[in-house]
């Protein structure tokens, strides 16, 4: 039991779940809340509900994880996992998938309306036509048929207003999925460079390690970037930041993913087996940066920057932290050799593949 006050409910007994997995999920979410002593938030529903129902990779085993070393999960660990599983990214995705089936929703809607709308057409059209041929009748069925065939008329411009709205309303939805796509190209992106930032180059990573894909890493760092500040000033830095983001962007083939890592780090993420051919782009680069200049925009000074490189090949099962170390070791071997070089976290083999 709790050890702070039981919530209200937990005084009654739950209703018993029925089949439908999704409300035994939502079961089990509710009771576990109870049990833990915690307020039923939206959050918390969300994580304990996607725990029950394994709908978040990697949640089930954090929560338990967390819950080996004591009884209880609480409030401040339960935000912990929201931040950590539940992000504006997933929400973001959510909203999307949100917005997309009301499209569709309202697409159907003004199919219907249409539809309805011409049958209305035709309904009008045929009483106006009985309206003159029975002319000659009594006036009394005469005015009855002439004001149903009004108001049909009216109920048609009626229903054609109702698909003016609708169509508006699709247009405002498809206007809200772009903002949203934006929003989550805009989350994953660094705002100076333009790059991937930290948390979309987690991300991928994360997903291609899962993937089992053959991938290396390499971290660049600049040299003595300090010192670009110093003397040319922190916009002068801001550029040749930019420039090297440039020069990565370049580089990295479709299917690699170059992020700023943060400060004056890169990294750069390679779908390839091999640690030459791996060592070989990372060599392309670093040439292209020794030689050439950065005009800068303050003073006009052209002025040479160097990086420093470490590369990493992933091993099969490896976490993406454990090939992180691994790719900044090769690089503070790289600082330590004199800066301006490439350097792998373990000998270059004569013919190797760790992944065939
Ligand atoms: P090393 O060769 O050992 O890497 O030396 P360094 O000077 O590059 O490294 P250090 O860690 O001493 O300094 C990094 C500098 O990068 C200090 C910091 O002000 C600068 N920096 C980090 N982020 C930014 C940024 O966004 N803009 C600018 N202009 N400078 C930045
Ligand atoms: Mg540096
Ligand atoms: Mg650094």
């Amino acid at each position: 039991m709790p050890s702070t006050a039981p919530h209200p409910a937990a005084t009654r007994p739950l209703p018993a779940p029925r089949k439908d997995p999704t409300l035994l999920h939502a079961h089990a979410a509710m009771a576990s809340m109870l049990e833990h002593g915690l307020s039923p938030t939206p959050a918390n529903y969300l994580v304990w509900f996607s725990f029950h129902g394994d709908s978040a990779p990697g949640l089930r085993a954090e929560l338990e994880r967390r819950l080996a070393g004591q009884p209880r999960m609480t409030q401040g660990m339960m935000e912990e996992l929201h931040l950590q599983f539940f992000t504006a990214d997933h929400e973001a995705v959510s909203l999307r998938e949100v917005a997309a089936r009301l499209e569709v929703a309202v697409h159907e809607a003004i199919g219907l309306v249409q539809d309805t709308r011409e049958d209305a057409l035709r309904y009008g059209g045929t009483l106006a036509q009985a309206t003159d041929r029975l002319g000659a009748e009594p006036e009394s069925l005469n005015t009855l048929l002439r004001r149903l065939a009004a108001e049909t008329l009216e109920v048609s411009r009626r229903s054609e207003a109702a698909a003016r709205n609708l169509a508006e309303t699709a247009r405002k939805t498809q206007e809200l999925r772009d903002e949203l796509a934006e929003a989550r190209r805009l989350a994953g992106t660094d705002p100076l460079t333009g790059l991937a930032n930290r948390r979309h180059f987690d991300k991928a990573l994360r997903e291609q390690l899962a993937g089992q894909r053959p991938t290396a890493l390499v971290m660049v760092d600049l040299d003595h970037f300090k010192a670009v500040n110093d003397t040319h000033g922190h916009p002068a830095g801001d550029q040749v930041l930019c420039w090297l983001a440039d020069i990565l962007a370049e580089a990295a083939p479709g299917d690699a993913v170059a992020a700023r890592f943060g400060g004056e780090e890169f990294s750069l993420m390679l779908p390839c087996g091999q640690l030459r051919d791996a060592m070989a782009m990372a060599e392309q680069i670093r040439g292209r940066i020794a030689q050439a200049t950065v005009e800068l925009a303050g003073d006009g000074a052209h002025i040479s920057v160097t990086a420093s490189f470490g590369v990493a090949m992933a091993q099969p099962g490896e976490r993406p932290a454990q090939l992180i170390a691994r790719a900044d070791a090769a690089l503070y071997e790289a600082k330590r050799g004199g800066r301006n070089r490439v350097c792998a976290d373990q000998p270059l083999p004569k013919a190797e593949s760790v992944w065939n």
